[in-house]
């Protein structure tokens, strides 16, 4: 069941790792492929080891169907947001290095960049800490979140969503160069924040056009 969607969730966990955004085993990655089921990658397996068949089929109470796998244990993290966001088709959970120094100082990321305006809606925020794995951290991710699709867990990591698996790819890869941005910037004597204002248009206007054209639609 799913075969192509589990391909394609595999395929992601191995662009996930090249990509520089997680090491190792840690981060994971979920789509959503009907309003009470997900797929999500397995608990402890290299990405560079995972094979359509080691994805993990969730229902919708966050219970692993049949398979050889356990779900990966931050599974109550990506259900929460697919609750709190009911637009979200795929969520992925990274590690990366500028993202994780906003995280280990518990500092939100500025919107210094028009693409995160664009993509992820203005500043993102880092929610309070809680332990890894917890339904606590899921539900400290989810206020922190917002309106936004991406927030930061403290001493953590990063979390994003998107409408499709790849576009969620791309928020987290903006996510980690507005972060790096934003600290080169303040070695230039700190970046000028974008307004909520131009946050708002900017976001709006990529959610109904932009996102479309990428996608062939418009
Ligand atoms: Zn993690």
């Amino acid at each position: 069941m799913y075969k192509k969607e589990r391909r394609a969730v595999a395929a992601m966990g191995r662009q996930l790792l090249t990509s520089g955004l997680t090491a190792g085993t840690w981060g994971n990655i979920s789509l959503k492929v009907a309003p009470d089921a997900l797929l999500i990658t397995p608990s402890g397996l290299g990405y560079d080891k995972q094979q359509a068949e080691d994805i993990v089929l969730l229902n919708g109470e966050g219970e692993a169907m049949k398979g050889k796998r356990l779900p990966s244990s931050e599974k109550a993290l990506h259900i929460a947001i697919y609750k709190a966001c009911p637009q979200a088709r795929a969520v992925i959970h990274t590690h990366g290095v500028y993202s994780g120094a906003f995280a280990a100082a518990h500092m939100s990321i500025p919107a210094l960049t028009e693409d995160l305006a664009q993509v992820i809606g203005g500043p993102v925020n880092c929610a309070a800490y809680a332990p890894a794995g917890t339904e606590e951290l899921a539900q400290a991710a989810v206020k922190a979140l917002g309106e936004r699709r991406a927030v930061l867990m403290a001493n953590h990591g990063a979390a994003v969503w998107g409408t499709t698996l790849e576009q969620a790819f791309m928020a987290a890869q903006l996510l980690e160069k507005a972060a790096h941005v934003a600290l080169l910037a303040q070695i230039l004597g700190g970046g000028k924040k974008l307004t909520a204002a131009q946050n708002k248009a900017m976001h709006v206007f990529y959610e109904e056009h932009y996102s479309k054209r990428q996608e062939g639609e418009e």
